[in-house]
């Protein structure tokens, strides 16, 4: 079984504010060691339930926030931006991969007691549908998982992302909750011990439980994709309305009927990038 990882930093351990995940900023350097022994933790897990190769994709950012000479050796590194499939580059590899697995996934924009919830731009984007269902990146990142068949079978981050996960993607997701927020920048975290021992167990039992035909479907969205996107300023949604398709429903919001997955998410991908400015 091969697995793909798709790691963000936001739901990392011990990460509850910009400063330890923005390079500008002083914590940035201690946010990237924390973010190491997560994705540390989710390649050895993957190994020990069975998987025969592990990619990360650095999907943070832009995607160079992982340490290569800090990383698991057994594992590859996708790092580094633009890239054609955004959080989930690799996707695509031959020979393909059996199975996604989320590490350091948060809640989508506006979510509750969530840490540093957004949905791919914080200053952009305040929420997202797809044909009326509301996601964030996990959904987004889920449904182009299904584009390539792929399920996700396991997600680390806060409770509210973990649930957010279970709750679209369904009970069959293993999940390793590593912190639990009180406020958007404030949480209760595990000792990293804990945390990584957490996130070791939810990747082997998921990489076991596929093995065994038991892990979850590939999060498919019926095509044609309804996508509406929700900007926080009208010029944002002006600029965004640029790409071909698109239909104004508002001043803040845009819609866009996509054929398939891809499509969508290449539009959304579009549409925030022109957005943002
Ligand atoms: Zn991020």
């Amino acid at each position: 079984m091969r697995i793909l990882i798709s790691a963000d930093m936001e739901g990392i351990s011990g990460i509850v504010d910009w400063a330890q995940v923005m390079p500008d900023c002083a914590d940035y350097g201690q946010g990237r060691q924390l973010m190491l022994g997560d994705v540390n933790a989710a390649v050895n897990g993957a190994f020990v339930g069975g998987a025969e190769a592990v990619t990360v994709a650095d999907a943070h950012y832009l995607g160079r926030n992982l340490l290569l000479d800090g990383l698991d050796t057994r594992a590859r590194l996708q790092s580094g931006s633009p890239s054609p499939h955004g959080m989930l580059t690799g996707i695509d590899d031959q020979p393909p991969y059996d199975a996604l697995v989320f590490v350091g996934y948060h809640a989508m924009a506006g979510a509750k007691k969530a840490i540093l919830c957004h949905t791919w731009s914080n200053t952009t984007v305040s929420g997202v549908w797809l044909n009326g269902q509301a996601v964030g990146e996990i959904g987004l990142n889920a449904m182009t998982g299904a584009y390539f068949s792929l399920p996700v079978i396991a997600l680390t981050g806060d409770r509210v992302a973990c649930l957010e996960a279970q709750n679209l993607l369904g009970a069959g997701v293993e999940v390793a909750v590593v912190k639990q927020a009180t406020g958007r920048y404030a949480a209760e975290c595990l000792p990293l011990g804990e945390a990584r021992e957490r996130i070791c167990i939810a990747v082997s039992g998921a990489v076991r439980k596929a093995l065994a035909g038991n892990g979850p479907k590939p999060w498919s969205v019926a095509a044609p994709i309804a996508l509406e996107v929700e900007f926080f300023y009208p010029e944002q949604a002006e600029r965004a309305f640029l790409v071909p398709g698109t239909e104004r429903r508002s001043g803040t919001r845009l819609a866009y009927e996509a054929p398939d997955a891809m499509v969508a998410y290449r539009a959304f991908r579009a549409m925030v990038g022109l957005g943002r400015g």
